[in-house]
């Protein structure tokens, strides 16, 4: 199993180009070890390249086999060591994306899509998050903006079925 991800790695990352780290790289230089899990969760973050919940990652064949738990330790080590990052939806599930580097991916400060219908969270890369003036002398932690509705496929769908 492990083998297998190496190469499909090798094969993502070389396509895109010299200029990202691969996946062993980036845990190795957040100081974490490379185990399987990280790898495989990592490697199919990266290649979704949009905030996804921890169903979707459940739901991707590659990571079926993990059980919830497992995933949760995963994500949340990935988070501690900022490579990856969380969007809270309205549905109140966290969606996750890894941090951007030069290929495409959630670069944070935006706001995001969530399809109330399908779940289905998209960046709006061209939307950046406004400047909020906050108490002075508060620290701020995060910001979050989202915008949420039905996504066009799911619109669709609902006029076809009308
Ligand atoms: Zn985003
Ligand atoms: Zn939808």
């Amino acid at each position: 199993m492990e083998i297998q991800f190496f190469l499909h790695m090798q094969v993502t990352f070389s396509y895109r180009g010299g200029m990202t780290s691969s996946v062993p790289e980036l845990l190795r230089g957040a100081g974490l070890r490379r185990t399987p899990t990280r790898l495989a969760v990592l490697a199919r973050m990266e290649l979704l390249a949009r905030p996804c919940s921890h169903a979707e990652l459940l739901a991707i064949p590659d990571l079926a086999d993990l059980d919830d738990i497992t995933l949760y330790r995963t994500l949340n080590t990935l988070v501690e060591a900022g490579l990856v990052h969380r969007i809270h939806g309205i549905d109140g599930v966290w969606r996750y994306s890894t941090q951007p580097r030069s290929q495409p991916g959630c670069p944070g400060n935006h706001a995001h899509f969530l399809c109330n219908s399908c779940g289905r969270m998209s960046c709006l890369l061209s939307e950046p998050m406004p400047r909020v003036a906050v108490p002075e002398g508060a620290e701020v932690h995060g910001r979050h903006f989202l915008v949420f509705g039905r996504c066009a496929s799911c619109a669709g769908q609902q006029k076809a079925a009308e």
